[in-house]
């Protein structure tokens, strides 16, 4: 019996895609073995993960002049591989805190790069909104403004794309890739771990501008240069290979259901349905400013919160599993990714409205 799983990354996968995998586990396309236990470089391999970026591709959009990498490392490895490539010593870079992965960001690139600037810091909400573009303060000539574009655990998502001028965008998109439709012209880079929306963790997407490739500090380590791992197709040394695979279908499974545009809807619903059950309530709450409200996490917290043991154990119960919050913040989260179902969004609101009647 499978549970409803709001665990925010390694989070729920679409069932079909695992009833596939597991379909396909022992003797992928009559190899006489699994996609885990075959060259990365043989022909179906190769094949597969083409078709893989090329899908990718097509759900987001991305033009022409774009790479898209598959790298190893998930999405905190970034923290460091993005100054690394994109600023020259002695540069200055631009970063947006709105909260726990953002933050983690920056104090990375405070061991890397020589002046780092912060264009907006949003401790004084306690990280539960996100800075207007006026009160942005960005450097001229900065090597790129950073910012993470949905912050998993506060549950804060950025409701508009920042605007840089010259200036290379960088967006951590590890929680919200693929939840609808974006506009990848206004981003020099875009990074996500991909055990939110993708597939399984380790795994990390890039999609990068071309002009951007090539600026790599000179000791770089040679894995970690966009320029290397693009010009051996991700290959540059063994790529996690089963994710790979699984993130191909998972983008198989997302054309199928008619693209980024109608997940998008699908997922609007989903988060309107559960933050209009936590307004109604009087008992749970989201601490979130309304237009910040992130449609793939949403924390909430109960009115007593002794009560918070109680509502897990007994939601785990009735088959609604990981609802607690992040460790460093406690409460509750529900994590509504992609493959997350208007059922399970349904039956949680059922149980929450359930759980006051009872206890509230
Ligand atoms: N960025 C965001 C927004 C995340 O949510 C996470 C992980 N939850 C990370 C970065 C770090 O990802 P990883 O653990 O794969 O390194």
């Amino acid at each position: 019996m499978r549970a409803y799983n709001f665990a925010a990354g390694p989070a729920t996968l679409p069932v079909e895609v695992l009833e596939q995998a597991r379909e396909e586990l022992l003797d992928w396309r009559d190899l006489g073995a699994s996609v885990m236990e075959i060259s990365h470089r043989c022909k179906p391999f190769l094949a597969m993960a083409r078709e893989a970026e090329t899908d990718l591709r097509e759900l987001l959009s991305v033009p022409a002049d774009y790479r898209v990498l598959f790298m190893h490392g998930g999405g905190a490895a970034q923290f460091s591989v993005v100054p690394l490539n994109l600023v020259a010593p002695g540069g200055s870079v631009d970063y947006v805190v709105t909260g726990h992965w953002s933050k983690r960001a920056i104090e990375e690139a405070r061991r890397l790069v020589a002046h780092v600037n912060v264009a907006a810091d949003e401790t004084a909400s306690k990280y539960t909104t996100a800075p207007p573009q006026e009160a942005l303060r960005l450097t001229p000539g900065a090597a790129y403004l950073h910012y993470c574009a949905n912050e998993t655990i506060g549950g804060v998502e950025f409701p508009y794309v920042p605007a840089a001028g010259a200036v290379p965008l960088v967006a951590d998109m590890s929680s919200t890739i693929l939840s609808r439709p974006i506009d990848v012209t206004k981003f020099g880079l875009i990074y996500a771990g991909a055990q939110k929306n993708i597939g399984p963790s380790g795994l990390v997407v890039v999609i990068v501008r071309e002009d951007l490739l090539g600026r790599a500090r000179e000791d770089i380590p040679a894995v970690w240069s966009y320029r290397n791992v693009a010009d051996e197709g991700s290959m540059f040394n063994t790529p996690p290979t089963f994710s790979w695979y699984l993130a191909g279908l998972v983008f198989k499974w997302l054309e199928a259901r008619g693209g980024l545009a109608a997940q998008g809807e699908r997922n609007r619903v989903k988060a309107e349905r559960l933050y209009a059950a936590i307004d109604a309530s009087g008992f749970y709450r989201n601490p979130v400013a309304r237009e910040c409200r992130s449609w793939m996490n949403v924390p909430f917290t109960l009115a007593d919160p002794a009560l918070e043991g109680a509502f897990a154990a007994e939601a785990r119960a009735a088959g609604l599993i990981n609802l607690e919050g992040h460790r460093s913040v406690g409460g509750m989260r529900a994590s509504i990714y992609n493959a997350m179902p208007l059922e399970g969004v349904e039956a949680l609101v059922a149980f929450m409205q359930d759980f006051q009647r009872r206890k509230g």
